[in-house]
């Protein structure tokens, strides 16, 4: 269903697509097709409502959010289980997940009490300077499939707690974990046109909608650089804001004066998340000659360990790929590694076995010995395999690790505290995990330099994005 001006409805065209567990292929719902005139009508919603929400106070909007938090906690786990079956991620994870995502209506709800502004000395004795930051206005927001409820909260407890009013298209993969959080919004009272949710099974569209009407003032955009960047160029030509969070290619550097078995616990831990379904996920493991042996053995001894399956079931650490495209694209990055070269020391096939042929499931996999000329050095993986590369020496696996067009995330194994600190100011990333791997909360900036994005979500950061810096001279 389609959540416009506070009302659940059906699509203009009538029509509505089906959603399937990407674990079993089994359809678990049907979802109203958006149009562009759907799209069309939540963004006239969304301007009639910003009026009265953004003059609402400050302490009242936050109200909003910490009933919305209240919510999610109450529903935590029957949202981890939708979530489990519509994406396919071990339920554990999906817990976490939603937790990370009422995170950001907590954070916001007191966020939204310190938007402060400033007065300024003027260079005239009967003049004063005064700074108001005031909400952007209406706000259209796409997000992605593999984080389905927190790459929402991350935008709309923000954009609430500014003063903005939201409409947003979900990826049409996860629509009915998107229903399940705007049903929060309702349910916390956030009054008619504040917050609207467009699904749809066709999105050019409704992007098509949010880059052209006049009545959009930002965009805020969570995906492939591929997609980010067209949107980002037809938004400039009518000057809409654009906060963008893209594509990483996450360097994970371990040097020789690391444990290399902590490190490659930290790896097998981070790698397989989501399986490897994460714009943080490493997809470079750079491990110094000297610790490579040890680190290569903990992690094939762990990686042997995971069982795949589905999420809901006890124990399963790798749920599936998203689709078969994804599955067609981590194969084709592990054969095309082997042929040239690399050596496969865990997984490097499809999972057929226990049901497994009816989802896209791929075995962890582990390659050793990759090297620059092969497909998986150069493009983000977005799947379940660990590509190691030896290296010797500190400025070389800064140069190597920096030597992309993404700029997400790096992670860096060292106990050598001057190296820490070196690569934490070389590295051209936005976020850095130093012994680290899971450098993101609520409160911290979340975000990628070069062709990762721009701008950053959560944290102090993160509401700035949707206000605008007015300056008001006064003569006296
Ligand atoms: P995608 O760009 O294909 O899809 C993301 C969203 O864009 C979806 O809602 C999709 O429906 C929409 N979309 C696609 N084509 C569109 C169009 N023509 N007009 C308007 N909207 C359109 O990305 P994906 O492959 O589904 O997601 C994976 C990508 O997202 C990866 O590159 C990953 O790194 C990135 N990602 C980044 C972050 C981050 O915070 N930086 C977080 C999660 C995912």
């Amino acid at each position: 269903m389609l959540y416009i001006d506070g009302e659940w409805r059906g699509a203009q065209s009538g029509s509505s697509f089906e959603v399937a567990n990407p674990a079993t292929g089994e359809p678990i719902g049907d979802v109203a097709d958006g149009t562009q005139q759907d799209a069309a009508d939540a963004i006239l919603a969304a301007s009639e409502a910003f009026s009265g929400w953004s003059r609402l106070t400050a302490f009242e909007r936050s109200e909003y959010l910490q009933r919305a938090y209240q919510l999610m906690m109450e529903r935590k786990e029957a949202l981890a289980r939708l979530m489990t079956e519509e994406q396919g991620k071990p339920l554990k994870a999906a817990r976490n997940e939603v937790q990370y995502a009422a995170d950001f209506f907590l954070w916001y709800a007191e966020e939204a009490k310190r938007v402060y502004g400033d007065i300024l000395p003027a260079p005239r004795s009967d003049q004063r300077f005064l700074v108001l930051r005031q909400p952007v206005g209406v706000v259209a927001a796409i997000t992605p499939w593999n984080y389905p409820v927190s790459m929402i909260t991350r935008k709309v407890a923000p954009a609430l707690a500014a003063g903005c009013t939201i409409i947003v298209k979900p990826a049409e993969q996860t629509p009915l974990c998107a229903m399940e959080v705007f049903n929060v919004l309702h349910d916390a009272g956030v009054p008619a046109g504040v917050a609207n949710l467009v699904p749809t099974a066709d999105p050019a569209p409704v992007g098509d909608e949010f880059v052209t009407n006049p009545a959009v003032a930002k965009i805020t955009f969570t995906g492939s650089t591929e997609v980010g960047t067209m949107l980002a160029g037809r938004a400039a030509t009518t000057m809409k804001r654009v906060s963008l969070e893209l594509g990483g290619h996450a360097p994970f550097i371990v040097f020789d004066d690391a444990d290399p078995e902590y490190a490659a616990k930290g790896l097998s831990l981070l790698k397989f998340l989501n399986t490897g379904q994460a714009c943080i996920s490493p997809n470079r493991i750079y491990v110094h000659d000297s610790v490579s042996a040890r680190f290569l053995e903990v992690l094939e001894e762990r990686v042997g360990r995971m069982r795949a399956g589905n999420g809901l079931e006890e124990g399963v650490a790798i749920g599936p790929l998203v689709d078969a495209p994804s599955l067609e694209k981590v194969d084709r990055q592990v054969q095309d590694a082997v042929a040239k070269g690399a050596r496969l020391r865990a997984g490097g096939t499809r999972l057929m076995a226990d049901g497994m042929d009816r989802g896209f499931f791929y075995a962890p996999t582990v390659l050793s010995g990759v090297t620059r000329d092969m497909e998986i050095y150069n493009n983000e993986t977005f799947g379940p395999v660990a590509p190691v590369i030896e290296f010797d020496n500190e400025d070389r696996v800064l140069a190597l690790a920096n030597d992309t067009t993404y700029g997400l995330a790096a992670y860096v194994y060292t106990q050598n505290l001057g190296r820490a600190m070196r690569m934490f100011e070389g590295l051209d990333y936005g976020i850095v995990g130093i012994n680290d791997i899971n450098p993101t909360a609520a409160a911290a900036p979340f975000g990628g330099m070069k062709s990762s994005g721009w701008g950053r979500e959560g944290g102090r950061e993160g509401i700035t994005e949707y206000l605008e810096t007015k300056l008001g001279g006064f003569s006296i």
